[in-house]
C-alpha cells in the first residue's frame, strides 16, 4: 500500500547539498515524489510504503549533510500519487524573502580528494568547491541565494560545470560556486604595487614565504597576511610591519596531524578545527613544537586552524610549514577585502600578494572557539557561523537591530523567531571600523529582507555603536545596560525568558548611575533587573592609562586593602617605579582627579595578574589577566578568601582579603602559579556564595554565566561545577560571552520594551 508524507524541513537547509542528497536518499530507498526549496526551508513530497517512508523521514532527521543544520522537521500525511521516480521541483517563488544563506563551508573530503588527483580536472585547481563546502555568505549580493546573485556570476559555467550544477543526484547540483579550470576564477601572485608576478602564483608565494616574506592572500571573507610560523625572523618581521606588539598569531596547518604536532588535541578539539565552520581553536601548545616563539609570546597556548580552502591546501603544501595566518589589517582597523585595500592600507607590508578574481562581498573574520569544561564555546563568531540565525523562544514584534558595543563589534538583526549574529567588525576605534558596523548592519537587512524598526545600543554616553545606533532612522531607539545585555544573549541562547541570576563579569561596562560597572549579579527577565550583587570597585588613576599600564590599578588596590600602607618594597611590581612616580599617582587618587572607579572582575584579575607575575603593562586588551589565567596551577592548594558584604545594596563582593594574602604569598615567595590558582577559587566560591545567597531569595531560578570572564576556564568550570547539584546553569555555547555577543541581548531587551508601543 503506498502512503504520502509531506515533510517540512526548517533551518540552514538551503546552498548545502540538502536537495542532492534527499534525492540520493530517496532514490536508495525506492522512494518516490520531489523536494522544492521554498521560503522556509526545504519541503519534500514523498510516496512510498508506510515503512520506508518512517525510515526515510527518520534519516532525513539524523543524517543531513555537513554543513545543514536541522533546526525542525515535521510531515503530515499527503493523499498518495504515484510518481515515477524522486525529483528535485522547481523552487516555490515565495514573496518572502527570508531564505537562510549558509555560513561559508571548509573544503570537503570528497573535493580534497580531487584537488589532489592528477587524473581530474580539478586537479590543483584553487577554487573547487561543490554543495557541502566552499563560499557561501562571503560571496551573497542578495536573496534568494542563487548563482546570479553571488559574486560567481560573471563567471559563465562550461559545458561540464553546466551539466553537473543541472544533474540532481550530482554532488555540484545547484553549487553556486560551482567552477573549474576552463570557467572558473583564476589565481594570480602580484607585487605590492599591483604588477603581476610571472610564474605559477602558489610556487612564487611558497617560495616567498620558505624566504622570510610576508605574503597577503585572499581567503573567504578576505586578506590574511602568512609567514613562515617556524621561523622566529619573519614572525618578527610581520609583527614590526603590522604594528602588532605582542598579540598571538594564528597558525594554519594543513592537517590534522600536522595541528597535533604544535598543540595538545582533545577530541572536543579535533571535532571543532575539522568541522565546516573550520574556526581557530586555542589548545595548549606542545614544549617541543616547530613554532617561533614569537607566534603567542609567553602564552601556552596557540591559536590554531586548518587550511579550509583548497587555495589554502594548495599554499600550505607548498610551503611545507604551518603558516601565521592573521587579518590583513592594521591594528584597530577592519579586515581588507580588496586588492585596493591591500594596497592603500596595508602599504609596505606585504612582499607577495596572492588573490584571485573572485570578489568577496562580506568582510567575514575567522572565528575563534575554545573546549572550555568539554564544551566548544565561540568566543569570535564569524565566518562560519555567520549568518546562520539563533532560534528565539519568542518571536520578536518588530525587527530589530542590536548594534552591540565599542569592543569586538558585531551587530544582531532579528525578525520574528530568528536572531541574525552579524560577522566580526572588531573595535570601533578607527573611523574605517564605524563604517564597517553600518555596512554590516545593512548587509543583513538586505540579505535578511527587512528593515530595523527598534534599534538597540550600549548605554555608554562615549561609544560611538551608539551614536551610529542614534543615528539610523527607525521608529524607536532604545538603550540597553552593558550587562543586562550579556545576561540576555545568555538567556537567547538557551531559550530563557526569565527570570533568571546572571552572572555578568566582564572588563567594564557603562551602569545607568553613571560609573563604570563589571561584576555584576543581576536578577533578570528581558524587561529589565535587579541589580542583587556587584564587586567593590578598583580605582583607575588616570583613566584608561591605568588599564594599559595595571600597576597603577595594583598600587590603588594595595592601597585600598592595606590602609594606605602597603608593603611595596617587598613588591617585585614596583621594583622599577621610582617614588616620585608612585606619590604622584597616590595624589590622584587622593585627590580623587582623573581616578574612576570601576567595579570589573577583569580590572580585580589584572591587579592580581600584575602582582603575582610582576606584570606593570597590559601590552593589548587583556593580556594580563589571560596570563593570570594560564599560569595558574590546578595542583596548587588553597582558596584566598573573599569575602560579601550582605549590608549592603547592593551586595557588595570584597577581594580585600585576598589581596591581603596573596601579598603575604608574595613575599613568602610562593610561585604565580600557586597565588593564582587561590585567587580563582577564592572568586569561584565567592561568586558560588552570592548566587546561592540570592537564590534562597528569589526561588532559585535559573542561572546564567555570561561576559568576557567566562572565557576563563577556571571561572566557566569553577561555577558551573560548584552550582551544578542545586542549579540550572547555563554557558555560552554559540554566542560569544564577550561582546562580541551582546547585539543578540540588545535585540531582546528592545524588543521586550517596545512590544507595548503601538
Ligand atoms: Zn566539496
Ligand atoms: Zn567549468
Ligand atoms: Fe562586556
Amino acid at each position: 500500500v503506498i502512503a504520502g508524507r509531506r515533510i517540512e524541513i526548517r533551518g540552514t537547509v538551503q546552498g548545502v547539498g540538502f536537495r542532492p542528497w534527499v534525492v540520493r536518499l530517496a532514490r536508495e530507498l525506492g522512494v518516490a515524489g520531489r523536494v522544492r526549496n521554498d521560503a522556509g526551508g526545504v519541503t519534500v513530497e514523498a510516496f512510498g510504503a508506510e515503512g520506508v517512508l518512517e525510515s526515510f523521514t527518520r534519516r532525513l532527521r539524523r543524517e543531513p549533510p555537513a554543513g545543514a543544520d536541522v533546526s525542525d522537521l515535521v510531515w503530515q500525511p499527503l493523499r498518495a500519487e504515484a510518481p515515477a521516480e524522486f525529483a528535485v521541483a522547481p523552487s516555490e517563488q515565495a514573496a518572502e524573502r527570508r531564505v537562510a544563506i549558509p555560513p561559508d563551508l571548509a573544503i570537503c573530503e570528497a573535493c580534497l580528494a580531487e584537488l589532489g588527483d592528477p587524473r581530474d580536472r580539478r586537479f590543483g585547481y584553487p577554487f573547487v568547491n561543490c554543495t557541502h563546502c566552499g563560499p557561501r555568505f562571503t560571496i551573497a549580493l542578495d536573496v534568494p541565494y542563487d548563482r546570479a546573485a553571488t559574486t560567481m556570476a560573471p563567471f559563465r559555467m562550461c559545458e561540464r560545470c553546466a551539466r553537473e550544477y543541472g544533474e540532481p543526484a550530482d554532488r555540484r547540483f545547484h553549487a553556486q560556486p560551482n567552477a573549474c579550470p576552463t570557467c572558473g576564477p583564476r589565481l594570480r601572485a602580484e607585487d605590492p604595487a599591483g604588477g603581476a608576478v610571472p610564474g605559477d602564483p602558489i610556487a612564487a608565494a611558497a617560495a616567498a614565504l620558505a624566504a622570510g616574506r610576508i605574503v597577503a592572500v585572499k581567503g573567504l571573507g578576505g586578506f590574511h597576511l602568512a609567514c613562515d610560523a617556524t621561523s622566529e625572523a619573519a614572525v618578527a618581521l610581520l609583527r614590526a610591519r603590522k604594528r602588532r606588539d605582542a598579540k598571538p598569531f594564528a597558525v594554519m596547518a594543513r592537517t590534522l596531524a600536522e595541528a597535533e604536532r604544535i598543540a595538545w588535541l582533545g577530541a572536543d578539539e579535533r571535532r571543532l578545527l575539522a568541522s565546516p565552520a573550520a574556526p581557530i581553536v586555542l589548545a595548549r601548545r606542545r614544549s617541543g613544537a616547530r613554532l617561533a616563539g614569537g607566534v603567542a609570546p609567553e602564552s601556552p597556548l596557540v591559536g590554531l586552524l586548518l587550511a579550509y580552502t583548497p587555495l589554502h591546501h594548495l599554499l600550505c603544501a607548498a610551503a611545507g610549514r604551518p603558516l601565521v595566518m592573521t587579518s590583513a589589517n592594521l591594528a584597530g582597523e577592519p579586515i581588507a577585502c580588496r586588492e585596493e585595500d591591500v594596497r592603500a592600507r596595508l602599504a609596505g607590508v606585504p612582499d607577495v600578494v596572492l588573490t584571485h578574481d573572485r570578489a568577496i562581498v562580506g568582510p567575514c573574520e575567522d572565528s575563534v572557539a575554545r573546549v572550555i569544561g568539554g564544551a566548544p564555546v565561540v568566543m569570535r563568531r564569524s565566518r562560519g557561523w555567520v549568518p546562520r540565525p539563533v532560534p528565539l523562544a519568542r518571536p520578536v514584534r518588530r525587527p530589530v537591530l542590536g548594534c552591540g558595543g565599542d569592543f569586538k563589534n558585531a551587530v544582531c538583526l532579528a525578525v520574528g523567531a530568528l536572531a541574525y549574529p552579524g560577522p566580526h567588525v572588531g573595535d570601533l576605534d578607527a573611523v574605517e571600523a564605524g563604517e564597517a558596523l553600518l555596512e554590516s548592519a545593512r548587509r543583513l537587512e538586505r540579505l535578511v529582507g527587512v528593515r530595523a524598526e527598534v534599534v538597540a545600543h550600549d548605554l555608554h554616553p562615549a561609544f560611538r555603536s551608539a551614536a551610529l545606533a542614534r543615528g539610523l532612522p527607525a521608529a524607536h531607539h532604545v538603550g540597553v545596560q552593558h550587562h543586562h545585555a550579556h545576561v540576555a544573549s545568555a538567556m537567547a541562547e538557551h531559550g530563557l525568558l526569565g527570570p533568571v541570576l546572571g552572572v555578568a563579569y566582564d572588563g567594564t561596562g557603562w551602569g545607568p548611575d553613571g560609573t563604570a560597572w563589571g561584576g555584576e549579579v543581576l536578577l533578570a527577565d528581558l524587561d529589565g533587573f535587579e541589580r542583587v550583587a556587584t564587586w567593590r570597585p578598583v580605582a583607575l588613576p588616570g583613566g584608561e592609562r591605568a588599564i594599559r599600564e595595571v600597576w597603577r590599578a595594583a598600587l590603588a588596590a594595595l592601597d585600598d586593602a592595606f590602609a594606605g600602607e602597603p608593603p611595596l618594597g617587598a613588591l617585585a611590581l614596583f621594583a622599577g617605579v621610582a617614588a616620585p612616580r608612585l606619590a604622584a599617582i597616590r595624589r590622584l587618587c587622593d585627590a580623587d582627579v582623573a581616578c574612576p572607579r570601576a567595579r570589573g572582575v577583569g580590572r580585580w584579575f589584572d591587579v592580581f595578574g600584575a602582582l603575582g607575575l610582576a606584570m606593570q603593562e597590559s601590552r593589548f586588551e587583556g593580556e594580563v589577566a589571560t596570563a593570570w589565567s594560564n599560569v595558574a596551577d590546578p595542583a596548587a592548594r588553597g582558596a584566598y578568601p573573599v569575602a560579601i558584604d550582605f549590608g549592603r545594596a547592593p551586595w557588595e563582593i570584597d577581594p580585600r582579603p585576598a589581596l591581603r594574602a596573596a601579598v603575604d604569598d608574595v613575599r613568602r615567595g610562593d610561585g604565580a602559579p600557586a597565588i593564582a590558582a587561590r585567587f580563582h577559587r577564592g572568586v569561584v566560591r565567592a561568586t558560588i556564595d552570592v548566587v546561592r545567597a540570592a537564590a534562597g531569595r528569589h526561588g532559585r531560578p535559573p542561572v546564567v554565566l555570561t561576559g568576557g570572564c567566562f572565557q576563563n576556564p577556571w571561572l566557566a568550570e569553577g561555577v558551573a561545577e560548584g552550582l551544578a547539584p542545586g542549579f540550572a546553569v547555563h554557558r555560552h555555547r554559540d554566542v560569544p560571552p564577550g561582546d562580541g555577543g551582546i547585539a543578540l541581548g540588545q535585540v531582546l531587551v528592545a524588543d521586550a520594551r517596545t512590544r507595548a508601543c503601538a
